[in-house]
């Protein structure tokens, strides 16, 4: 136990040192120097969002005002130049000119200021800082070397670029009011926040509190909208732990790609002035956290990142919900009164049944008129399942919030927690707690509460995810997939039980999630959501073990058909092997596979053929490093040996076969070849329809692929009836507001304009 704790602090020491505070240090400017190299790197390589990255990271950990930030800045924006992030871009060489940057270099970022201007379509803004330019250069004298020349040429192009516009404006987009006009229809719920009045809260002692239609519900109708109640961004890959050189040679993670406060994508962020952590998309956004919660967490940093998210939500959901309800809350835990507003009323603690005939005013969490909203009574009602934790997990859970508390008695936290700006807490020095080993009672207030949170998070956390891009390539095509980016507290959502086969879709856009119908629901349903373990995804014991952590057997119906007849999961029986001497279906007998065809009457051990699979999955990653050298021809004939290979011992069904397909489609996108790369892509969408479902969001997304290739190679027909599938499918899940819908409609747009440009190419 006292190793465990020793081991903690060790971590949380380098950890400490990594995030060196930005008070000029010799690491910090070494840190920041070696990101702004590798930034350097990237671009030239032409991976921009890559350099972004690491240009935001340098800017976080260069000390403020100093020329090297100035540099970083100019750098950010050529990344954001080239990304087409014109008005970001200028932002950046405004900051860059303010931070002096070096004179000699500057009629390069005018240059750029000038393009990006000409870019906008703000033609005399852009004639303007050309002839700043001019005159810039002239001064400097000779202009035989090299550098200058290129710059000269630069200039003259944009000149005549400038005039050509000039000559023959564009004209004016017109307003796409088409999509914000289309609102959805939308009736609130009169007695839960964010959920639709189609929908009726329920409890029994069987389900707990449940969610069920109460009329009936059409596919792709929206049920609920919450805005997260706390939500904390995970820092994504773990960063090494080691404090050599090397660990600055951290991969950029999602903790320097997304605003720390609503998780939009950041493009020049922000940086926490006192650390080199935190960073937000506006100065509103760092304004508002600070005084919310980073003014607390801010110090606590190191500490945070080591004992891991669940802790930090713990904490930060105090600190949203400030000390007075916390202590309220906790006061009335201990009561033996289990209403928290009405003393006089009996009503049943989280897991017992409310009184009957009582209304949604018994059912736990909902406030004395009955209503249950997005609140941190609702938070502070969710199962913490206290006695089902094992004593291990328990005790760390205990050990970690008193660490976190220790810490801020320490740093003397105490107004910044309890939300007082004097009080006669604050007023007590705190060296003359000497016997501090004890945690003031009003920490230990926090404590409480803090470890009921994290025994909460267990079965309550909702993970939220963005579809992010996969290794930028080179735009022509947008590779994307889901990837973890917060956990949050949702209380509404977490009132929905879970199901392999769910009949939602839950989507977020920044901190807020959205859940809708995935299929017809019938009065009188539950509303079920997936927890993770899908059926499509899974067996049934996979499923089985992955729920145990949420403390319940789940007896969907998928689960029950699984577990009780003898009926194959949709997963096993599609990710099979098959005979490598004739490819006939192979039939399991423990650990040896047997050809189903007696003619043959091969067997192999599933050892063996396991062996293969794992070979063939590393072959595949080699060739999508190759990929991303842009050894393109390299790269192809390996995935080409792949399929080749994977076709002696591999069910035509298997996942695999349809991710080489994917595969294939992209290096062919890459090289322009849109009918291979299109070819390739729709047999992937025949695969992954077989394990998903026709109307899955898997599908909705290779869809939209395959319209993007479609798109670039011009086949309008195809690509039209594409989209339209892409957007039907893409929209239940999704919403009709969503990112991909919106790009769906431009593509739309841009072909019903096609056939004119066509015949101008030609
Ligand atoms: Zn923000
Ligand atoms: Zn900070
Ligand atoms: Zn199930
Ligand atoms: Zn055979």
């Amino acid at each position: 136990m006292v190793r465990l704790g020793c081991d903690m602090l060790r971590t949380e020491e380098t950890a400490l040192a990594r995030l060196c505070r930005r008070a000029s240090t010799d690491k910090a400017a070494a840190a920041a120097g070696a990101l702004r190299e590798r930034g350097n790197r990237e671009f030239g390589r032409g991976r921009y969002r890559a350099a972004l990255g690491l240009y935001c990271k340098a800017v976080s950990h260069e000390p403020p005002g100093s020329p090297e930030l100035s540099v970083c800045f100019a750098n950010r924006s050529a990344a954001l130049f080239h990304l087409g992030h014109f008005e970001v871009c200028l932002e950046d060489i405004a900051r860059a000119e303010s931070h002096g940057y070096p004179d000699r270099l500057l009629p390069k970022v005018l240059l750029r200021k000038a393009e990006c201007l000409l870019c906008l379509g703000r033609l005399q803004d852009a004639a303007d800082a050309l002839s700043v330019v001019e005159s810039k250069i002239h001064m400097d004298g000779l202009m035989t070397s090299p550098t200058h020349q290129t710059l000269l040429k630069k200039l003259s192009q944009l000149k005549v670029k400038i005039h050509k516009k000039e000559r023959c404006p564009e004209p004016a987009p017109e307003a796409c009011g088409d999509m914000h006009g289309k609102s959805e229809i939308w009736e609130e719920n009169d007695s839960i926040s964010g959920a639709s009045s189609s929908l009726s809260l329920n409890f029994d002692t069987e389900r707990g509190r449940h969610l069920v239609a109460s009329q009936d519900i059409v596919p792709g109708q929206r049920l609920l909208k919450e805005e997260a109640f706390v939500s904390v961004l995970c820092p994504g890959e773990s960063l090494p732990l080691q404090d050599s050189e090397t660990a600055w040679d951290t991969p950029v993670t999602n903790a320097d790609l997304y605003c720390h406060r609503c998780l939009r994508q950041l493009l020049a962020s922000v940086p926490c002035q006192r650390c080199s952590y935190a960073k937000y998309c506006s100065q509103d956004c760092a304004d508002v956290a600070w005084q919310q919660y980073h003014r607390t967490e801010c110090s606590l940093g190191a500490l945070l990142l080591t004992l891991g998210v669940f802790c930090h939500v713990a904490l930060r959901t105090v600190l949203l919900a400030g000390f007075a309800e916390v202590n309220r809350l906790v006061k009335w835990s201990h009561s033996g009164d289990k209403d928290p507003h009405n003393s006089k009323a009996r009503v049943a603690c989280p897991g017992e049944a409310p009184d009957a005939g009582a209304g949604t005013r018994s059912i736990p969490g909902c406030n004395d008129t009955g209503q249950y909203q997005s609140s941190y009574q609702a938070v502070f009602h969710l199962l913490p399942h206290t006695e089902q934790h094992n004593p291990e997990h328990k005790f760390l859970c205990m050990l970690s919030v008193v660490v976190m508390c220790k810490h801020m008695q320490e740093a003397g936290l105490h107004t910044a927690v309890l939300n007082q700006e004097s009080s006669e807490w604050s007023s007590k020095p705190k060296t003359s707690e000497k016997s501090s080993d004890e945690l003031s009672p009003e920490l230990k207030t926090v404590a409480e509460a803090m470890l009921r949170h994290v025994l909460q998070l267990q079965c309550n956390a909702q993970a939220i995810t963005v579809m992010q891009e996969l290794e930028p390539g080179d735009g022509a095509v947008v590779n994307k997939k889901p990837v973890r980016l917060a956990t949050a507290f949702f209380p509404v959502l977490s009132l929905l039980n879970h199901s392999c086969c769910p009949n939602t879709s839950v989507s977020f856009s920044g901190t807020t999630a959205t859940v809708r119908a995935s299929q017809p629901i019938p009065r009188g349903q539950e509303i079920f959501h997936c927890y993770g373990p899908h059926q499509c995804r899974m067996r049934v014991a996979e499923r089985q073990q992955l729920l145990s952590q949420y403390f319940f057997e789940c007896r969907c119906r998928v689960c029950l058909d699984e577990l009780e007849s003898d009926v194959k999961s949709v997963v096993s029986m599609r990710n099979s092997f098959c005979c490598p001497s004739c490819q006939a279906p192979m039939q399991e007998e423990e650990d040896l596979l047997c050809c189903s065809d007696e003619a043959c009457a091969t067997s192999v051990s599933r050892e063996n053929l396991s062996h293969r699979l794992w070979d063939l999955q590393q072959q595949i990653k080699k060739a999508l490093d190759l990929l991303r050298d842009r050894k393109t021809d390299q790269a192809i004939r390996i995935l080409l040996k792949c399929q080749m290979d994977a076709g002696n011992f591999l069910s035509p069904e298997h996942l695999l076969m349809g991710e080489m397909e994917d595969h294939l489609a992209q290096v062919y996108a890459t090289l322009g070849k849109w009918q291979e790369a299109a070819r390739h892509l729709k047999k992937s969408i025949e695969i992954v329809e077989m394990h998903h479902g026709p109307t899955s969001e898997e599908i909705g997304h290779e869809l939209f692929k395959l319209a993007q290739i479609l798109f670039n190679g011009f086949a309008v027909s195809e690509a039209l009836s594409t989209i339209q599938r892409a957007e039907k499918i893409l929209s239940m899940h999704c919403g009709p507001q969503s990112a991909q819908i919106q790009e769906l409609q431009e593509m739309k747009t841009c072909l019903s304009e096609l056939p004119r440009s066509i015949f101008q190419r030609t």
